[in-house]
This record gives structure tokens, sequence and C-alpha cells, in this order.
């Protein structure tokens, strides 16, 4: 089979690689679509990001969908001709986060496609995939995969959202609209947000995040004072989801944040510096969202439901031999928001 493999910064290559064997309690897939991620995009630019380094030829991609080819001798879930939206993270199971039920903090994580462990979690940017039943989502024949490849970024949204709390009423900002800042959009919209208000750097993205559901997308390159009314008495919004990983964008909204709000930062970053003094005064709770666990099934559902609709998200699907091009796509801004590769 044909495989997507990076082998360093800027070069990435189709390859022929062997399919793995399927053991008693693996699933055997076909992909249909995987969604360019922009961790992938780091691996693709810079060959990692922070300390996180390709040192190994790694196949990329982990959101992705597809349809069950057969399966191992155990697997009772799922059976050929299923459409599922694939788990990439695999949890240990046994440590004390795995236990405490906060999987994604998990002590022996594998998260295909990820370098952080050597040697490294081989991706899913690959025509058959073969992993284990606990990581297959059944979906209704009827659902696209192309949305289904959504349900990674969305459980990431969806747990960034739950770590804000009850959003049902509440004021959001969310800043960087990027994939996860857009469905970011779209979690709160479904929580029940009273008002949402998204900012970007550029229109492109910013017109997506009004095509989902914000109520105001302003670009703040171009309208540098649009947050300043929404700091009157101490600020107007109760929960920033903070998309960016822009220093930039975090400190220019505590302004527009209420006393006793919450900044969920879902993006990553260099180092901030940030104005302590204001979080203290004003009692910020800022909280970190990594991944998600128990949220990709909700996801997967949710898309397969209609009750969110992704579609207006992707922007170009290329197929897989023409990876290299839709990772170039995929890197620029004002082009894309997701790219897809289609595999059949
Ligand atoms: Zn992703
Ligand atoms: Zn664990």
């Amino acid at each position: 089979m044909r495989a997507v493999i990076i082998h360093a910064p800027r070069d990435l290559r189709v390859e022929t690689v062997t399919v793995p064997e399927t053991g008693a309690g693996d699933v055997r897939i076909r992909i249909g679509a995987g969604g360019i991620c922009g961790s992938d995009l780091h691996y693709y630019q810079h060959g990692g990001f922070g300390a996180v380094r390709i040192k190994e030829p790694m196949i990329l991609g982990h959101e992705i969908a597809g349809t069950v080819e057969s399966v191992g001798a155990a697997v009772t879930r799922v059976a050929p001709g299923d459409r599922v939206a694939v788990n990439p993270s695999r949890p240990c199971g046994y440590c004390r986060y795995c236990l405490e039920g906060k999987a994604n903090q998990c002590l022996d994580m594998r998260f295909f496609g990820s370098a952080m462990r050597l040697p490294h979690v081989q991706g899913a940017f690959r025509e058959v995939l073969v992993a284990p039943e606990s990581q297959m989502v059944r979906l209704d024949p009827s659902v696209p995969l192309a949305e289904a490849a959504f349900a990674e970024p969305l459980a990431v949204c969806l747990h960034a959202a739950n770590r804000a709390g009850p959003l049902l009423g509440r004021r959001v900002l969310v800043t960087g609209c990027g994939p996860i800042g857009v469905l970011s959009v779209i979690a709160a919209r479904r929580a029940g947000a009273a008002e949402i208000v998204a900012t970007d750097v550029a229109d492109a993205p910013l017109a997506i995040a009004r095509a989902v559901g914000a109520d105001r997308a302003i670009n703040i390159a171009s309208e540098p004072d649009a947050l300043g009314p929404y700091g009157a008495d101490k600020g107007t919004f109760d929960v920033l989801i903070e998309a960016s990983g822009n220093e930039r964008a975090l400190v220019g909204a505590l302004d527009a944040l209420r006393s006793q709000s919450i900044v969920v930062q879902v993006g990553l970053g260099g180092e901030f510096k940030i104005p302590i003094n204001t979080i203290v005064v004003k009692e910020i709770e800022v909280r970190g969202a990594f991944r998600f666990y128990k949220e990709f099934e909700l996801a997967a559902e949710l898309i397969a439901k209609r009750l969110v609709d992704v579609r207006p998200l992707l922007t170009a699907t290329l197929p897989l031999e023409r990876a290299v091009e839709a990772f170039e796509l995929a890197s620029d801004r004002s082009r894309a928001m997701k790219v897809q590769l289609a595999f059949t």
C-alpha cells in the first residue's frame, strides 16, 4: 500500500509500505479521507515542534475515517463494510490517569503520527490501516467519510469546551480562526453560548467563522481597537478560547474578559509573557486543553447526525499522490482552512 511519509523538513514522500498483520483484536480499514492537521504541517515545515523532532521516517496523519475491510477473530463491534471514524489516541488503560478517566493525560500514550516517543508512532495517511477495535467508532453508512474525518479536531474542541465548564448563556470569545478556532465556535454554539465573537488576522478564515455561526468575526489586524468596547465594566466575555497560540491574541483579549472569567488555552505556542497583575486582580482562571478522550465518540455522533455541520471548513481535497501539493496548500491560510487527502 501507499503511505505519506515525512523524512525531514520539506521531504515528504508517497512510498510503498507493507500492510501489517491483522491481530485477533484488530480491524483492517481502507482509509477514505484524511485531514491535514497543524501538527502534520509542523512536521512538514520544521521537522517537529519544541523538543519533539522527527528522528526516523514517520507516516503522518491522524484525522481519518474509512471502511472496514476485515476484522480479527475477537472483534465484535464492527464488521466488514462498516464505516468508521478512527480515534488516533491509544492510551495504555492502566496508568493512574487512565484509571482516573483522564486518558488524554496517559503516561504511555500512543497517538498516530506522533514523534513524541521513539520509535515514533506511525500515522494513518495510508491506504490500509490496521488498528485495535477500541479505536473504532462505527458510523451510519450514510455519513460521508470526508465529514467523519473531522471527528478528531472536533473532539479537541469539545474537550476545550468541557474545560471551560457550562457554556449555556455565556459570552465566548474565540481568538484564532484556524480549524480549531472555527470548530470551537461550532462547539460553543452547540453548547448554548449566548454570544460568540471570533478574531483572527486574516479575512478568509473569519468568513468561515461567520458561516459556522459566530455572531461577529473581527479582523484584529485591520481593526486593532475593535475589542475595546468589550472592555467596559471590567469586560464582557465569560470565556476565552485561545486557539491561535499567539501571545498577542491572549494578552490583547484580557481587557475584554469579565472578572472571574475562564481562559482555555488550546493553541500551543512558545513562551508567553502575560500581565500577571491583570490575572490576579480580575481573578481570571487560565486552563490548558490538550487533545481529548471521551469527546471523540460524541464528536463522531454530532457529525453523523449533522447536529454540527463541518462542511464549510473543507476547502480542498487532493488525491494521495498529490500529498506534497496538499501540504503546501494547507500551509497557506489565505487559500485553505482544512485540506484533506482522498485515498481511494
Ligand atoms: Zn488534528
Ligand atoms: Zn494510561
